[in-house]
């Protein structure tokens, strides 16, 4: 690692550090350690590990030019915002200028400052992307002349980092398609348009930048699978057309209509992606998509009981509102300091909270849950005797990122072998656009999993999306049961099991492959069956 690497690396840990509201001593401390060990290693535990203590969100916001701590834990504390799109929506509706010390102005430059960090990085998160393409695709609605406006691209196909925004819109003839570019030319924000005829590019000045496919409602079907693509896909389904000696300009108003002439079911945005996904239609093999509907169970929250910020009831609540049957609540264990993990002596008041909760309550069930830390030889934090009094225990990693593939692939390995891990957390530790996924051989694990029934996590956290949606498929070959955990601090966290969702569809998973469409009792089963089995 060069020296600005390294100063780089220190910088932001102290940046964390303070946003955490450590003192200067403490911080600078910390960095002397951290300065030798990443000279001596590469990287600093101690800053991975509090990566995890931190709202990604808040990083984030520490890399727009005009912000610096003082000012993040300002916004964070006073608005309680978490994230960049909550930034820019607080900066546009002049929550922030009304913030002591900021003003208009700094409005402006936080504006400002997000669309260059966005110019500059050019890829943002699913969830960033989304409401970017949402907003846009709203506003071209309301445009005199659009028939019709959809999302396309790799947001439709739920892609878990986004590059390029993508729409379609339909318009009536080549006459009304040239007053329709000249209107979006006019549109409010936009400050330039480019591209040619039937493809433009809208740039707006909030930075964002859309590529826009005109077309008639005609060529609505193929249009919208081109603009989707992914680019593999649409080649694959033109050499079936051509094969079958189909004409795509041809009038396809709808997508269906553009598969079923080639012979196909129409295949869902989330499975196009290398090709393949034609050959298990062609075959009648493409799977019945587990849908937000098929889910009973939400699971992976935090209490106030460690770094959440919701009471076990409001759990329970705003599950019940949600439409889920059973919560299953999973606070840090005891060696998570740093997020306040639950002490083995609270461990007990907790579980009568919730024996008491689902007495007095019907509607959700609340179910004994923990998320114990992976300790650094593989054993789960707390022990057989305390883990044993939980219905059931997520096991995840939250230090010592650095290890070797070897040396980590053993301690997940070691921890599989405890009968009481029902499902392995956040499997590679990876942190979208931030951290890379530790050194880990996936493929052995996935096969423990299937051989032991322990089930793997798909942490519907957008800033981890962890199992990736590509390793996703391979569990469900390998026959491995797939969890989906929120992982929610605060209820809404309750949204991020939508964005879960979309990679287990992506990683082809019907009902039967996840466990939160169980009801309570089946969940439990998974469970004990697991104990029984091994123990
Ligand atoms: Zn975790
Ligand atoms: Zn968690």
């Amino acid at each position: 690692m060069d020296r600005q690497a390294v100063n780089h690396t220190l910088q932001e840990l102290a940046a964390v550090l303070e946003l955490r509201g450590e003192s200067a001593a403490r911080v600078r401390v910390v960095q002397r350690v951290a300065r030798s060990e990443i000279l001596a290693t590469g990287r600093s535990t101690a800053l991975d590990e509090l990566r995890e203590q931190v709202p990604p969100g808040l990083v984030e916001m520490l890399r727009i030019p005009s912000l610096g701590v003082t000012k993040v834990r300002q916004i964070h504390e006073a608005l309680g915002i978490e994230s960049l799109a909550e930034l820019e929506a607080a900066a546009a509706d002049g929550r922030l200028a009304a913030l002591p010390r900021f003003g208009a102005k700094t409005a402006e430059t936080v504006l400002r400052g997000i669309a260059f960090l966005r110019q500059a990085t050019g890829v943002r998160l699913f969830h960033h992307a989304r409401e970017e393409i949402e907003a846009v695709r709203l506003a071209l609605g309301e445009l005199e002349g659009v028939l019709r406006v959809e999302i396309a691209g790799a947001v439709r196909r739920r892609c878990e980092v986004i590059g390029r925004l993508d729409l379609i819109a339909a318009h009536a003839d080549a006459a009304a398609r040239d007053a329709l570019i000249h209107r979006l030319g006019q549109a409010p924000g936009v400050t330039e348009i480019g591209g040619q005829a039937g493809a433009i590019t809208l740039r707006f000045a909030s930075g964002t930048v859309v590529d826009v496919l005109l077309t008639t409602r005609e060529r609505f079907g193929f249009d919208w699978i081109r603009a989707t693509g992914s680019a593999a896909h649409v080649t694959a389904l033109e050499a079936r057309a051509r094969a079958a000696g189909i004409s795509l300009e041809a009038s396809f108003p709808d997508e269906a209509s553009v598969y079923r002439a080639i012979g196909l079911p129409w295949v869902p945005p989330e499975l196009r992606e290398a090709g393949d996904e034609l050959d298990a239609a062609a075959a009648g093999r493409l799977p019945d998509l587990v849908a937000r509907a098929d889910l009973r169970g939400f699971l992976h929250c935090h209490s106030h009981y460690s770094d959440g910020t919701v009471t076990i009831a409001e759990w329970a609540a705003a599950c019940r509102a949600a439409g889920y049957e059973w919560v299953g609540i999973t606070d840090h264990s005891q060696s998570s300091a740093y997020a306040g993990g639950l002490r083995a002596e609270d461990v007990a008041r907790q579980h009568a909270e919730i024996a008491a909760l689902n007495a007095r309550t019907v509607g959700t069930r609340v179910l004994k849950g923990v998320e114990a830390d992976i300790l650094a030889d593989g054993t789960l934090d707390y022990g057989p005797d305390v883990l044993d009094r939980f219905d059931f225990v997520i096991g995840s990693i939250h230090s010592r990122f650095g290890m070797s593939e070897d040396e980590m692939t053993r301690r997940v390995l070691t921890a599989m072998d405890d009968p009481r891990l029902t499902i392995l957390g956040h499997p590679t530790g990876r942190l979208l656009l931030q951290r890379e996924p530790y050194a880990i051989d996936l493929e052995r694990v996935l096969r423990t999993a299937a051989d032991r029934g322990i089930a793997i996590e798909v942490n519907a956290d957008p800033h981890r999306l962890d199992l990736d949606w590509r390793m996703v498929r391979r569990a469900r070959e390998l026959g491995v049961m797939v969890s989906i955990g929120a992982d929610a601090h605060s209820t809404a966290g309750v949204a991020n099991v939508a964005i879960g969702l979309g990679i287990a569809r992506k990683g082809w998973l019907e009902p039967a492959d996840v466990l939160n469409t169980r009801d309570a009792e089946g969940f439990l089963a998974f469970a004990r069956q697991r104990r029984a089995v091994t123990a």
